[in-house]
């Protein structure tokens, strides 16, 4: 596995990988895990190469958020990649893909509202802003991206869709631990007392999808069992809401036939977990 530091290091790299056919990209902001691995894995399926970088963007984080002590492991996230048959690690310094001066954006207007957006204002111009620098430099074939993150992936769609990158954007299944915790880099944060506790999220989830599967279709009560769980394993609610899955709109009810989307953001202390669940109408 090669070790890109440069976007002229990368291009060499990219040089040879592209006469040997298709290149997969993964980006990644590091500390990785199973779930990070499986969309490397999916990569390789998909493609001849896979370069997956790891870099934690600036941008992307709010001036109270945790941008300074988010986790970091370089020597382990080698060995994952290496393992998991990665081609190529890129990763750069922020002047590498913020040069100085810069002063130019990517915005994604509807599918960056409400839900993280509203919560974590500017957080989706960060994420839009660094994968469509990310794009530029790898060109990738395909890119993955994870379920985890729905919001995200919807920027993400919506992005290589209005700049015209050309990219098949796949979306890959929440890989979770064997209690149902969906698998984070944030998860670390967490201390043993916290980490029971976060099962509320998940076991929420399940509550409202079996709603679902008994014909409940009301938002408000689907949401309801969600906080239920929440609230007795004292987690915080940032938002629990029904959303179509593709817009992001707010949903009161759950069509027949719509594919919904339940998400969920809530605070374990100054952790702050996401989750989501499919609520096939
Ligand atoms: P991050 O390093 O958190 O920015 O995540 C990098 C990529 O991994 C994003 O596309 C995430 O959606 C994806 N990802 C993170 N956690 C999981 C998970 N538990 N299952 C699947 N994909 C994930």
């Amino acid at each position: 596995m090669e070790l890109l530091r440069t976007a002229s290091e990368l291009h060499r790299f990219l040089a040879g990988a592209r006469a040997r056919g298709a290149v997969a990209f993964v980006p990644t902001m590091g500390y990785l895990h199973e779930g990070h691995v499986s969309l490397m894995r999916e990569g390789k399926r998909r493609a001849a190469t896979c370069v997956v970088s790891v870099f934690v963007n600036p941008t992307q984080f709010g001036p109270s958020e945790d941008l300074s002590r988010y986790p970091r492991d370089l020597v382990r996230d080698t060995a994952a990649c290496e393992a998991a048959g990665v081609d190529a690690l890129f990763l750069p310094e922020p002047g590498e893909l913020y040069p100085p001066g810069a002063q130019s954006w990517v915005e994604v207007t509807e599918v960056s509202q409400g839900l993280c957006g509203e919560r974590r204002p500017g957080h989706f111009r960060g994420v839009a802003t660094v994968v469509a620098k990310l794009f530029a430099l790898v060109r990738p074939d395909v890119a993955l991206f994870g379920e985890k993150d729905w919001q995200q992936l919807q920027v993400i769609r919506a992005l290589n869709r209005d700049l015209l990158f050309g990219i098949e954007v796949v979306g890959c299944p929440t890989v979770r631990e064997a209690d149902g915790l969906a698998m984070s880099s944030r998860n670390a944060y967490l201390s043993a007392e916290e980490r029971q506790r976060a099962l509320a999220i998940n076991r929420g989830l399940g509550e409202a999808e079996r709603l679902l599967a008994g014909g409940t279709r009301d938002a408000t009560a689907l949401c309801g069992a969600v906080r239920e769980q929440l609230r007795a394993a004292d987690i915080r609610e940032d938002y629990v809401e029904v959303a179509d899955g593709a817009t992001l709109r707010p949903l009161s009810q759950v069509a027949a036939g719509q594919q919904a989307r339940l998400l969920v953001a809530g605070f374990l202390g100054r952790t702050r977990l996401i989750d989501n669940a499919a609520l096939q109408g």
